[in-house]
C-alpha cells in the first residue's frame, strides 16, 4: 500500500509512528522487504537562516522522531544534547539570543547549510541526512524553493504600524501572544512542489492530513501551487484528522493561527476549512474528529474515534480509522 501522508513538526511526527506501526513497519529504521511505501510531504514554511545555518523544524522533527534520535521531553532536538556553542555565542552577543541549537543538532545544521550552499536542493540534501537516521518513511518537503510564513502583528514600537516577522520568532520568542492580523507564505506563489511530491499523491493509495496545524503546516503545504489540484485529482482517498478535541488545540497554539484567517477553534470548522474534494476547492473525503463529537461537514464523511495520541497503540488506531473510512484494508 502506498500511503502519502501531509505533515509538519512534532504532532505530524507522532502521527508518523502511528502509522509506521499501524502498517506493521519497525518504529525506527527502515523495512526494505515491506510491501508498504509511506512518503511524507513535510511542511518547510517554518524554515529558517539564523547563524549562517539552514534550520528545517518540521523536517528535523519528523527525522529524529523516526529515527528514535529525538529529545522526547522538548519534542524537537536531539536527545543528549549539550548546549556550549548556544552559550559561547551568548557570550558574543550574537543575535537571535531566543532561538537554540543544541551542540550535535548543529552537526546537522552544518551539513544541511553546506550541501545547500553548494547547490544541492533540500529534497536531496534531506536524503542524504535521513541515510544516517533511517526513518523508514520517505521525508519529502513541500517544496525545494524558498517559502517562509511570516505573521503580521501590530509593531511593538510603533502601534499604529503593522510589521511582519518571521513564524519562528512569533512562535518561539513571543509565544504566539502578539495577534496575529494575516499569515502569508512569502514565495508561495512562485513555488514548485519539491520533485516526487505530485507523483506521489498521484500514485497513493489513501492520502493523510496528520492532526498537524491546520494553517501553518498543512495550510502551508497546501498553498504550494499544484498540490491541492493534486489532491483533487487524485484517485486515493483524501481523510485528514483533526487537531483540535473538544474546541481546542492539543499541545500548542493553533487556536492563534486560525483566527488569524477567521476560522473557529472548532473540529467542524477546521474540516468545513479544508472543504469536501465535492465543492470548488475542497481537498477531503473523510474527517476523523474526536469521540462523541457531532461534527458535519458537508459532502465528506465524518467518523468520531478517540483521537489522542497518547501511545503509539493509540496513534495507530486511529490511523486504521482512517484507512476505514477511506475503504482500504492493509493486506
Ligand atoms: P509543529 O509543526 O511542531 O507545531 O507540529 P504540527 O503542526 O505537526 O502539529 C501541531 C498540532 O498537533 C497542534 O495543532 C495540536 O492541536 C495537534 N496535536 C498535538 N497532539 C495531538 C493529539 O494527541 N491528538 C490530536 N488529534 N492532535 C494533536
Ligand atoms: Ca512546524
Amino acid at each position: 500500500m502506498k500511503v502519502v501522508i501531509l505533515v509538519g513538526g512534532v504532532g505530524g511526527a507522532r502521527f508518523l509512528l502511528g502509522v509506521k506501526q499501524a502498517l506493521g513497519l519497525p518504529a525506527t529504521g527502515s523495512a526494505p522487504e515491506s510491501p508498504h511505501e509511506v512518503t511524507a510531504l513535510v511542511n518547510t514554511g517554518d524554515d529558517v537562516w539564523m547563524h549562517g545555518l539552514r534550520i528545517c523544524p518540521d523536517l528535523d522533527t519528523c527525522m529524529y522522531t523516526l529515527g528514535g534520535g529525538i529529545d522526547e521531553e522538548r519534542g524537537w532536538g536531539h536527545s543528549g544534547e549539550t548546549w556550549t556553542v548556544k552559550e559561547e555565542l551568548a557570550a558574543y552577543g550574537a543575535e537571535p539570543t531566543w532561538f537554540g541549537l543544541g551542540d550535535k543538532d548543529i552537526a546537522t545544521h552544518l551539513i544541511r547549510s553546506r550541501m545547500l550552499r553548494a547547490g544541492y536542493p533540500l529534497s536531496q540534501v534531506t536524503e542524504a541526512l535521513c541515510d544516517r537516521w533511517q526513518p523508514g518513511v520517505r521525508l519529502l518537503p513541500m517544496s525545494d524553493d524558498r517559502v517562509e510564513t511570516h505573521v503580521v502583528i501590530d509593531d511593538p514600537e510603533d502601534p499604529d504600524q503593522r510589521k511582519a516577522i518571521h513564524f519562528q520568532e512569533w512562535w518561539v520568542r513571543y509565544r504566539a501572544e502578539p495577534k496575529a492580523h494575516s499569515i502569508i507564505a512569502v514565495g508561495a506563489d512562485e513555488a514548485k512542489p519539491a520533485p516526487g511530491v505530485l507523483d506521489a499523491i498521484a500514485a497513493a493509495d489513501i492520502v493523510l492530513f496528520a492532526p498537524s496545524n491546520p494553517v501553518v503546516s498543512v495550510g502551508t503545504t497546501l498553498g504550494v501551487p499544484g498540490i491541492r489540484d493534486a489532491l483533487r485529482k487524485t484517485r486515493a482517498k483524501v481523510v485528514g484528522v483533526s487537531p483540535i478535541i473538544g474546541g481546542k488545540a492539543l499541545r500548542g497554539m493553533a487556536d492563534a493561527c486560525l483566527s488569524a484567517i477567521g476560522v473557529e477553534t472548532s473540529a467542524e470548522a477546521v474540516g468545513r476549512h479544508y472543504g469536501s474534494r465535492k465543492e470548488s476547492d475542497g481537498v477531503l473525503d473523510g474527517w476523523l474528529v474526536s469521540e462523541g463529537e457531532t461534527v458535519d461537514v458537508p459532502g465528506v464523511a465524518v467518523r468520531d474515534v478517540p483521537l489522542l495520541m497518547s501511545d503509539v497503540d493509540a496513534t495507530a488506531a486511529m490511523v486504521r480509522a482512517a484507512f476505514d473510512l477511506a475503504g482500504v484494508s492493509v493486506d
